[in-house]
């Protein structure tokens, strides 16, 4: 029978209560305590406290599933089977307690174990740090693992300047040729290449050195572990789905979506099923966001949901919906993610409140982008050119709020293109000005870059200043 994505995440926890593990609750998306993260990004993000010594846990083997956004990804969704906005990651961490020769041997005796997972062990390869034997050993000879899928991957070390610092290793799961989109020769079509075979499940990192101000890489006396499992790239392999999203975690969303629609239907075509893909993982993570105390707004983490929530609205329109319907999806979120999240079912008016008056707005700029757009193309019809400006389709993206790949495909109907590189160059531009505005204040976009915040000693600025951090942001 296989397991459900409810009945997998409680496996997991279990499997790390059973080895000593506390189970520490899903930390909001909104950090409360670190003006340094737009949004949590990985499990860590929530346990920096621990790690940098702020605060003493009860137990130092602490296990965890929570929810995560990476706006980083937005691009891949529904493009590569692995990516979404909205996940789940499921760790397991030592603060200075155990380390490798535990790490490494548990985290395969939960995927391969009959009495769990049950994976297949001739599917399972790693990547390692070249320099890293301990951890070559432990996987060959305490595991025993064949050395051919034990790969060296020179990036496999997280290092932040000045700061903790060491190797990772790096689970990945074979689903075959079938799935992949390069050649079987390709140089990319290895574990941690740029391919669909080799799908990363999980991420272990071993924090074992203070990298100093002179350069020297001293050990340090407490090493910790840090580890990351998407929770929905393992459900894609429990339930033999192709991609993230055939499975009990977003086809209800999907289900839903096409009767909204009416007209198409998921599987009629490869770009209407990217927009379905879309918009159930846009569904997820507004829904969540706002859950969390997050509202649209102009700025920062506000921004970012108003752009989520445009963008499943556009998607919509692929699908033949032109009224507002976002909304409507939050309750079958709700339903999917109760067992362990019950935040969104309990709030679900004012979820889908917020929502609506958000797609009921686009809506309203939506109209008027396309009227610029329609006069742009008379315009450059009636003086033989083809081509619209990069400094319009800006305005259209900055001021009506038109992704550049819309203008573009609005404009091609016409017979019109678009200057990218004009586009491209006053988009850089304002992220530069927009960059300079933040100093440091990057999206986070990794496991890793959450641990570069760990070398600034943490500190709780509040609640009540979430505000200011909101305007750093800007
Ligand atoms: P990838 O290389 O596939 O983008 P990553 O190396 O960026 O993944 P990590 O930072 O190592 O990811 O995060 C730990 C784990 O979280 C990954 O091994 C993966 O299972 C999961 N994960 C990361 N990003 C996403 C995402 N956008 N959607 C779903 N799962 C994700
Ligand atoms: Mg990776
Ligand atoms: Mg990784
Ligand atoms: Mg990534």
């Amino acid at each position: 029978k296989e397991l459900s994505s409810a009945e997998f995440r409680q496996m997991f926890l279990d499997f790390f209560k059973s080895k000593g593990h506390d189970v520490e609750p899903s930390a909001s998306l909104v950090p409360h305590d670190d003006p340094t993260l737009l949004w949590i990004n990985s499990g860590v993000a929530t346990l920096k406290k621990y790690f940098d010594g702020t605060v003493i846990p009860k137990n130092p083997r602490i296990t965890n599933a929570q929810k995560s956004i990476r706006t980083n990804d937005i691009e891949n969704v529904g493009k590569t089977a692995r990516h979404q906005t909205f996940f789940e990651m499921l760790g397991n961490f030592s603060v200075g307690d155990y380390f490798k020769e535990d790490a490494i041997p548990w985290a395969w005796e939960f995927l391969t174990s009959t009495k769990w997972l049950d994976l297949d062990p001739a599917k399972l390869y790693v990547t390692v740090y070249p320099k890293d034997t301990e951890a070559q050993r432990i996987w060959h000879e305490v595991v025993g693992l064949p050395a051919d899928h034990i790969i060296k991957v020179e990036d496999n070390f997280w290092d932040i300047g000045e700061g903790p610092s060491g190797p990772d290793s790096e689970i990945f799961y074979d689903r075959g040729q079938e799935f992949n989109n390069v050649a079987e020769d390709d140089p990319e079509n290895y574990p941690g290449g740029e391919n669909e075979r080799y799908l990363e499940l999980w991420n272990i990192v071993f924090s074992e050195f203070n990298h100093l101000a002179d350069g020297r890489y001293v050990e340090q006396p407490h090493k910790n572990i840090d580890t990351g499992m998407g929770l929905e790239r393992v459900v894609s392999v429990l339930q033999h789905a192709p991609t993230n999203f055939e499975t009990d975690l977003f086809m209800p969303i999907i289900h839903r979506t096409e009767e909204i629609s009416g007209q198409v239907k998921y599987g009629d075509a490869e770009k209407t099923d990217i927009a379905f893909k879309i918009i159930a993982d846009h569904a997820r993570a507004v829904s969540f966001a706002i859950g969390d105390g997050a509202l649209p707004s102009n700025e920062g983490r506000g921004y970012v949901l108003r752009r989520l929530i445009r963008r499943a609205v556009l998607n919509g329109r692929r699908l033949g919906i032109d009224k507002p319907f976002l909304f409507e999806l939050v309750a079958v979120v709700g339903k999917i993610m109760n067992s362990y999240y019950p935040e969104v079912e309990a709030q679900e008016g004012f979820i889908a409140k917020v929502i609506k008056s958000e797609e009921v707005r686009f809506s309203a700029t939506l109209t008027d982008g396309l009227a610029l757009l329609n006069q742009l193309i008379a315009t450059q019809k009636a003086a033989n050119k083809t081509v619209i400006d990069g400094s319009d389709a800006f305005k259209l993206f900055d001021t009506f709020g038109f992704p550049i790949e819309l203008t573009v495909e609005y404009a091609d109907e016409e017979g019109l293109t678009v200057n990218q590189a004009e586009f491209d160059q006053a988009m850089a531009e304002q992220k530069n000005r927009a960059r300079a505005a933040r100093g440091d204040l990057q999206s986070m976009g990794s496991q890793n870059e959450t641990l570069m915040a760990l070398k600034e000693p943490s500190e709780f600025v509040g609640y009540d200043n979430l505000t200011i951090s909101d305007a750093k942001l800007v």
